[in-house]
């Protein structure tokens, strides 16, 4: 699993939204920042869940614990934006992805050209960081280069 954290030399100010960490994603970005990334688990069900909230998401159970995820998913649906927006170079892959430990996630694909044939879906990704600003975002890249950039 990569845990590289790109970060570059200069730091202008944030060209695009970017999330604020609440109380109950501290964890989350905690983890981003030091290229884990961390989900949820429940200790009476077992079951791994995403977005963070302080209760199971299957069974409500409030018996939860913060876990490293491993990183490796599959890609489950995807769009490809052709519009500008800050911070994004048009065009580009917004994408659910499939954790391993079975949450989904929306994020952005990196490496990969953005072109349906190079999207199978159940294609297999591995997690990576940015850094944007204050705050570490996980992207995900095809776990075998598709002929990308
Ligand atoms: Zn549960």
């Amino acid at each position: 699993m990569s845990t590289s954290v790109s970060k570059s030399p200069a730091k202008p100010a944030p060209t695009r939204a970017l999330p604020v960490p609440t109380p109950e994603t501290q964890h989350f970005w905690d983890g981003t920042a030091v290229g884990e990334l961390r989900l949820q688990r429940c200790r009476a069900c077992g079951e791994a869940y995403f977005p963070p909230q302080p209760w199971c998401a299957h069974c409500a159970s409030d018996g939860v614990e913060v876990f490293a995820a491993s990183g490796a998913a599959t890609l489950h649906s995807y769009v490809i934006s052709h519009l500008p927006a800050p911070g994004f170079t048009a065009p580009y892959v917004i994408a659910v992805v499939t954790l391993a430990e079975g949450p989904r996630m929306l994020t952005n694909l990196v490496g990969v050209l953005p072109d349906p044939g190079a999207l199978p879906l159940d294609l297999a990704l591995s997690v990576e960081f940015e850094s944007v600003g204050d705050v570490t975002l996980p992207v995900f890249r095809p776990t075998i280069s598709r002929g990308a950039a």
